[in-house]
């Protein structure tokens, strides 16, 4: 495997570089496939300098022109270390940007420029963060990423030429609303985005923009998955792998196993999420962190009041309940 910042074949066609992002994860996986018109871009990275360094010389070693070698740019999801070089790479090569047409939307909405922070910081307050907790985590979002210009919608279902092969548009909500992955069916491949990694599990949170119950979602969307006959995934963070069915089993039980978890964190009375999401994730958390550890809380309570194993107490701080 080739270390941070650089490039490497990982099948007939297809290129993983690997793209140094400014936080734990280390790096994000954009994967370049040389097609017969031109190269399509799956998840251009994070925008700052070492990003972009990495893209000069990682194209160049492959052969890839960046002003006029590139043929379409995919993005998975709107996240910031996925889309983040997007409107570089679109204005850098003139390759329109392929996303799912709700995940447009959301992008427009999560990126505006004008959208300020109040609203993030009532919700926090309102799921018992304390206000000074919730104003340095709010602190901590990133705003206005600039999007491109040319952003093309994709619907479930498309299919297009992709390298040798031809891939299908699955979308599979939960870590994004919209987040979508590539099933190339004849080659036994799964472009995953962040759907499924193989050593974290990627974050299932409820958001201001989130739609209602993004766990069940993600899970439902998981099974879908489950028997494509994949042989080998493409994930956007960590290693490649083969075992797909193996790993949504995975998955699937981390998750029962957080809601019971957060189950029994009630202890018999009536909580806060932000109190929930305390008891039950790290002490160490960093202010950004925080805001990961209460969404996903959310999204698993919201959860158990759908299967009936807990309630949610209205009132100006948002309470739940065990049962
Ligand atoms: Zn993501």
């Amino acid at each position: 495997m080739q270390p941070i910042g650089e490039v490497e074949r990982v099948v007939e066609g297809v290129y993983q570089l690997k793209l140094p992002v400014p936080f734990p994860l280390k790096f994000i996986a954009s994967y370049l496939v040389e097609g017969r018109d031109g190269w399509t871009v799956i998840d251009p990275g994070f925008d700052y300098p070492p990003a972009r360094e990495a893209w000069e010389s990682g194209a160049a070693k492959v052969g890839l022109d960046l002003d006029c070698g590139v043929e379409r740019i995919v993005v998975t999801h709107l996240h910031p270390d996925h889309i983040g070089l997007a409107r570089w790479l679109e204005e850098r090569s003139g390759a329109p940007v392929w996303m799912l047409e709700g995940e447009i939307e959301n992008a427009r909405h999560v990126w505006d420029p004008a959208r300020g922070t109040e609203g993030f910081v009532r919700f926090l307050i309102r799921n018992g963060m304390n206000a000074e907790t919730a104003k340095s985590t709010a602190g901590t979002t990133r705003l206005g990423i600039r999007l491109p210009e040319r952003l093309i919608p994709l619907r479930p279902g498309d299919t297009f030429e992709l390298g040798d092969g031809e891939v299908r548009v699955v979308h599979t909500p939960g870590h994004s609303d919209f987040h979508f992955v590539l099933h190339d069916e004849r080659r036994r491949f799964l472009f995953a985005g962040d759907h499924l990694l193989l050593k974290i599990t990627p974050n299932i949170g409820r958001w201001t923009y989130t739609a209602p119950r993004p766990l069940e979602r993600y899970l439902a969307s998981l099974r879908e998955l489950q028997g494509l006959g994949v042989d080998l995934v493409f994930p956007g963070h960590g290693p490649l792998f083969h075992d797909l069915d193996g790993r949504i089993d995975e998955l699937v039980l981390h998750h029962e196993e957080r809601l019971s978890v957060m189950h029994s964190a009630f202890d018999g009375k009536p909580a806060t999420p932000f109190e929930i999401a305390r008891r039950v994730f790290a002490d160490d958390l960093t202010d950004h962190q925080l805001r990961f550890a209460l969404a996903e809380t959310l999204a698993h309570l919201e959860y158990l009041v759908g299967e009936d194993r807990a309630e949610r107490l209205e009132g100006d701080v948002v309470g739940y309940r065990a049962v």
